[in-house]
């Protein structure tokens, strides 16, 4: 079967957010049918919305998977979910958030799944580490995203070091 390339987005910013995402790498990177190529730095962003929440962080990981999109989708719902519930008797809110960025030169639109990202070209905490990972990176409509970022809000990244810990909150 073919394998495509894909990069997902990671975000927490609860429960120690760079474990989280540490955890939530190792659970892609094994995942059937696919490989982890590459992962980028860790960064911390400010919140989008409601400023009275942590910092998040964030980051994104460069697959080469045989699912198929919505496979692919499935399985990051299916790890949001090990990751994303406090052990109350109450749901808690979620822990990690994982988003299917890009998947190969597709255009998706379908009820459950967008590709590219819908927010992609807004977020800097998205497209810093796409960047990372492949500076020469253009989305399906021939855009850039060096170019995207350029003309995106900036969210005060700050790159985390390193990548698999850091302490969280500083100090
Ligand atoms: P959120 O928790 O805000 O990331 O939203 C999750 C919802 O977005 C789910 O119902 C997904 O089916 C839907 N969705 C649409 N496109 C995507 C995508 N590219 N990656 C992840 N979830 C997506």
């Amino acid at each position: 079967m073919t394998a495509t390339d894909a990069f997902v987005g990671l975000g927490s910013n609860m429960a120690d957010p760079s474990a989280q995402l540490a955890g939530a790498v190792a659970r892609l990177a094994a995942l059937p049918g696919t490989t982890l190529l590459a992962q980028s730095p860790f960064y911390r962003s400010k919140p989008v919305g409601p400023q009275d929440q942590p910092d998040f962080v964030n980051g994104v990981v460069w697959l080469s998977t045989e699912l198929t999109a919505l496979e692919l989708l499935d399985q990051l719902q299916a790890i949001e979910q090990a990751h994303g519930r406090e052990r109350t008797q109450h749901w808690g809110p979620r822990t990690l958030d994982l988003d299917l960025l890009l998947y190969g030169d597709e255009t998706i639109s379908e009820e459950r799944l967008t590709v590219p990202h819908a927010e992609l070209a807004n977020r800097d905490f998205v497209l810093q580490p796409l960047l990372d990972l492949d500076p020469h990176r253009r989305l399906p409509d021939g855009r850039s995203l060096a170019h995207l970022r350029q003309h995106c809000p900036d969210n005060s990244l700050q790159k985390l070091n390193p990548v698999a810990r850091t302490p969280f909150p500083p100090g």
